[in-house]
């Protein structure tokens, strides 16, 4: 089933630079910080922290929630889906080169980008350039 992710063209980050979203290094915590208060003003917030939860984001601030925040939510929503209210979200691989979830592994990681996962990354920006996000990181 294709996600439908219409909510995002309401999204307070569309066109913004998504690496505020993707805190890096010494000032994360900041960044973490100032990209939660963007998303207070985010008529899509609700929307958004459901996506991250269902499809098990791991990187990254959605819907006004840290990764610490949206864990404590993901434990919540996965009992859920144990006690059989919910689905129970997929298992995420982990981030694979050539995807910018795997561009991204590397920066966390500090481990030299390899050229597969540069190229998925400026097509990523590229894809935020003519469609104002690339948080789409389907399939
Ligand atoms: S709530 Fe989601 S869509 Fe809205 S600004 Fe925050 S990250 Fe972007
Ligand atoms: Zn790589």
């Amino acid at each position: 089933m294709i996600p439908n992710l219409d909510w995002l063209r309401h999204a307070v980050c569309a066109g913004m630079d998504q690496r505020a979203f993707f805190a890096t290094g010494r000032h994360a915590r900041a960044q973490v910080f100032a990209a939660k208060r963007v998303c207070d003003a985010c008529p899509v917030r609700e929307q958004c922290r459901e996506w991250a939860i269902e499809s098990g984001e791991r990187w990254g601030v959605w819907g006004g929630m840290s990764q610490d925040e949206l864990r404590k939510k993901r434990r919540r929503f996965t009992s859920r889906a144990k006690a059989g209210t919910r689905p129970a979200p997929k298992k995420r691989e982990p981030a694979k080169c050539g995807t910018r979830p795997g561009y991204q592994k590397h920066l966390r990681e500090k481990t030299p980008v390899c050229g597969p996962c540069r190229q998925a990354n400026t097509d990523a920006d590229n894809r935020l350039r003519r469609t104002g996000t690339s948080k789409v990181l389907a399939p």
